[in-house]
């Protein structure tokens, strides 16, 4: 019997999300170059955040701030100038919108396969499964069985929702995942629901409870009992550098945080104005710390970080207010001990409040977990970050955080090494950069890492 071809491309781009799309687009845009895509989602451009079909999930980032591209700052705008979704914004006032997500997947896809060399684009509907190190390249083994060589690989794997912190929770008949958008929709309206975690992804579950017209009760725990907070129509980056806090400890840097956005207040702008200001120079803070300063800060003010730091669309906190007040949604602080069948069927969730001395129970039709983004490797299911570890190919990042990678996004191995042709960006890279998770950085992430890897097999 005839083996099957086994194709051999200069780069494969392991996932095809949001970033793959963009390095693969980067790459192509190189004569003659071989380019894989392998991601096991039909669509590809989409990923976790842009795949979900709900109108009701907008993006937390404003219009003007998320072309997928340093150097064409406008391009995410006039896609939208001509999507139906915006047709009755004004054109002054689509840099303010905040877009449904799934316009911005239509925009990468778009941009995607409006590459002029898009043909050339090898797609392989699968996962990874193992990545062999060998002569010259690598050896990409799939879930499909479909073979695959490349002279250099970039891991553009996102991110995964970690697990229920309680043990066989997901296994459960009744618990949804709040990423499966399909399933939180088909939650009855009726549903006494029950949401673990309250990060961007609670408000999104609550966004499409809302617009089904939910009416059972929904509570949600989480262990600090904080929320996103909302963006104000019209903040902006402010101007003003953040040289004084870089030598600044955790604490310090907090004081000066604080005074800024009283300051702001104190001249009728919102405090949200200080964060503005920090935003684009996360990455620099971050690493100007050192790995004890870091570790405190991840200790003891990365929730408050988080709730300024990410979010919501003005619109969507309206929402979450709203049924907070009439009573339909409660938010507790808390850890969630268990989640077991109840003897009449329902769901149980033993739970108890912070700081408190006994154990609680909830009985509820559905639990949904919205524990958000899995930022541990050796947590992380699938086949792929096993097989890293095991070959010595990756290592744990900072603190536990995403792999450890070099300054170029290329991955280190066991000993701390670059391995030769292999980069990662995104997600992974938390550890090292701490900001690595939306657009404005991972455009820029996209570029640079294409131009390595094609330096690499040009080079
Ligand atoms: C719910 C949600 C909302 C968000 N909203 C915003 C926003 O409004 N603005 C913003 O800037 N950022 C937002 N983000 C951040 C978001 O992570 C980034 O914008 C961006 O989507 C990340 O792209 P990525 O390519 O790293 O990950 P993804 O787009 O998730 O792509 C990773 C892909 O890799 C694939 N994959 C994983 N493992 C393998 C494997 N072994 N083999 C093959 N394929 C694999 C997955 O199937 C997935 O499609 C949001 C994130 C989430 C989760």
């Amino acid at each position: 019997m005839s083996q099957p071809a086994v194709p051999d491309v200069d780069v494969a781009v392991v996932g095809g999300g949001a970033t793959g799309a963009l390095v693969a687009l980067h790459l192509l845009a190189a004569p003659g170059l071989r380019v894989a895509l392998v991601e096991p989602r039909p669509a590809p451009a989409r990923g976790v955040a842009y795949s979900t079909p709900r109108p009701e999930h907008l993006l937390n980032v404003n219009a003007a701030r998320m072309s997928a591209f340093d150097d064409r700052p406008d391009d995410f705008l006039a896609f939208l100038r001509d999507a139906p979704e915006a047709a009755a914004i004004p054109d002054t006032a689509l840099p303010a919108m905040f877009a449904p997500r799934r316009v911005y997947g239509d925009y990468l896809q778009a941009r995607l396969a409006t590459q002029s060399r898009i043909d050339a684009l090898a797609r392989l509907e699968t996962t990874v499964e193992d990545l062999v190190p060998g002569e010259g390249g690598f050896e990409l083994r799939t879930a499909s069985g479909a073979p695959l060589r490349a002279r250099a690989v970039v891991l553009a794997t996102g991110g995964l929702p970690a697990a229920l912190p309680v043990p066989a929770g997901g296994a459960l008949a009744g618990v949804v995942d709040a990423w499966r958008y399909d399933a939180v929709a088909a939650i009855d309206p009726g549903a006494d629901v029950a949401i673990v975690g309250a990060g961007l992804s609670m408000v999104d579950v609550l966004l499409t409870l809302h617009a089904n017209g939910h009416c059972g009760r929904i509570v949600a725990i989480s262990r600090h009992g904080l929320m996103p907070l909302g963006h104000v129509p019209g903040t902006v980056p402010q101007a003003g550098g953040v040289a004084p806090l870089l030598p600044l400890g955790v604490r310090a840097r907090m004081r000066v945080l604080r005074r800024w956005a009283a300051e702001a207040q104190a001249h009728g702008r919102p405090w949200q104005d200080a964060l503005e200001r920090l935003r684009p120079q996360v990455q620099a803070l971050w690493q100007a710390w050192p790995p004890a300063e870091q570790a405190r800060f991840l200790r003891h003010a990365v929730r408050h970080w988080d709730i300024h730091r990410h979010r919501i669309a003005p619109e969507a906190a309206a929402v979450v207010e709203a049924m907070r007040r009439d009573g339909r949604f409660s938010l507790h602080a808390g850890r969630v001990l268990a989640v077991s069948v109840h003897d009449d069927g329902r769901l149980r969730l033993d739970w108890r409040r912070r700081r408190g001395e006994r154990d609680e129970t909830l009985a509820v039709d559905r639990v949904v977990n919205a524990t958000g983004l899995e930022k541990r490797p050796t947590q992380v299911p699938g086949s792929l970050p096993a097989a890293l570890r095991t070959r010595g190919l990756a290592r744990p990042g900072p603190h536990g955080m995403g792999l450890d990678t070099d300054e170029a996004g290329g991955v280190r191995d066991r000993a701390g090494m670059p391995v030769p042709g292999l980069w990662t960006l995104g997600v992974p890279r938390i550890g090292t950069l701490w900001e690595s998770i939306a657009m404005p950085e991972l455009r820029g992430q996209a570029a640079r890492v294409a131009a390595a890897a094609l330096a690499h097999v040009r080079g």
